[in-house]
């Protein structure tokens, strides 16, 4: 079946018992047994509950993994994928990862003997320059949050194969409908389902899909120890969204395209970070891994000052954290997303304190433009 299709049905059957066709909530904590050791498939919903199935289905088929299992946010589902390696492995993560996934690696697992590089995965000599016999994991972000950076996932999962290092990939700027990881050679892709997967802003949640058991088998066994499942109101919550995913991303797609080309075209505007644009560095690799550039975008109009005047002057887009709803979003990564960065990072990888950030939503792409443009005349 085609993509569509597969949003739609997999993992969503109707009701056996009642034939409703949207899947109850199973607001329940427990199950009762039938007698001494015989349930009907679930005993506690920390370890498992039928809404969870159900979207664990739906995310592994439109990954094309064998398996998912999610939780209650992007972070957590990353932690697990981290909780893989052990004491004295070593990762080499993606440069300009998120914020969050930095903060995660240096200040709470490195205390636990993880020994990380941040290089720029774009640059295959800097990850080979970096990996060594103790290498487990190689963690990257593409494009990444919020320069836009791309790697070339065929070409890195070459480089991991050949060491026996396991590649990760993290596709929430994108989602399963523009760019398949699993395809172009990575072993696991983990979500923020936060963002496009559920793409109505009104849920957490995060998911690692699987292509390997012995993986598969240790993600399910960090899940239901440490307990950080997703709960079914919020799995039916993304379930719920998951449907419209494949129009939802056409039209991102859109809006993307035509507000990265009014701003590139602005006297206002410095640089348009955005791989739809032949300006983009890494365009042709965009072009050949993904199906779409996307509706994530950055843009730099020069200083504190002048990105401080656009975002107060911004009416249709909401200056929040935050990405892949159906509203624009509009944010400074510099003192938002990426303020646990450190300075001289930050800088190094182009994240000015000048830097706009847009998750391009899907209104209509005329009062889009019209908006940012009445901005952009504040700055
Ligand atoms: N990965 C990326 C690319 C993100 O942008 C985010 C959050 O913004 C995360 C992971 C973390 O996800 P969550 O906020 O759901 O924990």
């Amino acid at each position: 079946m085609g993509f569509a299709t597969d949003a739609i049905h997999v993992g969503q059957e109707p009701d056996p018992t009642t034939g409703a066709i949207v899947a109850p909530i199973y607001q329940t904590s427990t199950y009762v047994q039938e007698e001494l050791g015989k349930d009907k498939g679930y005993d506690y919903a920390r370890t498992n509950h039928p809404n969870r199935k159900a979207l664990e289905r739906t995310v592994a088929k439109l990954e094309g993994g064998e398996s998912a299992y999610v939780f209650t946010s992007g972070m957590a589902a990353i932690d697990a994928v981290f909780r893989l390696v052990r004491p004295g492995d070593h990762v080499i993560v993606s440069e300009a990862v998120y914020g969050g996934v930095f903060r995660l690696s240096t200040q709470l697992l490195a205390q636990f003997g993880i020994d990380f590089s941040f290089v720029d995965t774009a640059n295959l000599d800097a990850v080979n320059g970096v990996l060594s016999s103790r290498t487990k994991l190689l963690y990257v972000e593409t494009p990444t949050n919020p320069t836009m950076r791309i790697t070339d996932i065929a070409a890195v999962s070459k480089i991991a194969n050949r060491n026996g290092v396991t590649l990760a990939v993290d596709n929430t700027f994108l989602s399963p409908y523009l760019q398949q990881p699993i395809s172009l050679g990575a072993h696991i892709v983990v979500h923020s389902m936060t963002k496009y997967l559920n793409g109505h802003s009104d849920a957490t949640g995060g998911a690692v899909v699987l292509t390997r058991k012995e993986d598969a088998e240790k993600i399910y066994f960090i899940q239901r120890s440490a307990g950080a499942g997703l709960s079914p109101m919020d799995c039916f919550l993304v379930s719920r969204g998951i449907k419209t995913l494949a129009v939802r991303m056409t039209q991102h797609n859109a809006n993307g395209a035509a507000v990265a080309r009014f701003l590139e075209a602005h006297p206002k505007v410095k640089r348009v970070y955005y791989p739809g644009l032949a300006s983009h560095p890494q365009h042709e690799v965009a072009r050949k891994q993904q199906r779409g550039p996307g509706a994530m975008l950055s843009f730099d109009v020069g200083s504190l000052e002048r990105a401080r005047r656009m975002l107060n002057a911004v009416r249709l887009c909401s200056l929040a954290e935050s990405l892949g709803g159906v509203e624009t979003l509009i944010s400074l990564p510099a003192l938002m997303t990426h303020a646990s960065m450190p300075r001289d990072v930050r800088e190094r990888i182009g994240i000015t304190e000048g830097l706009i950030r847009l998750s391009v939503g899907i209104e209509d792409e005329e009062d889009l433009i019209a908006d940012l443009n009445q901005a952009l005349l504040q700055v």
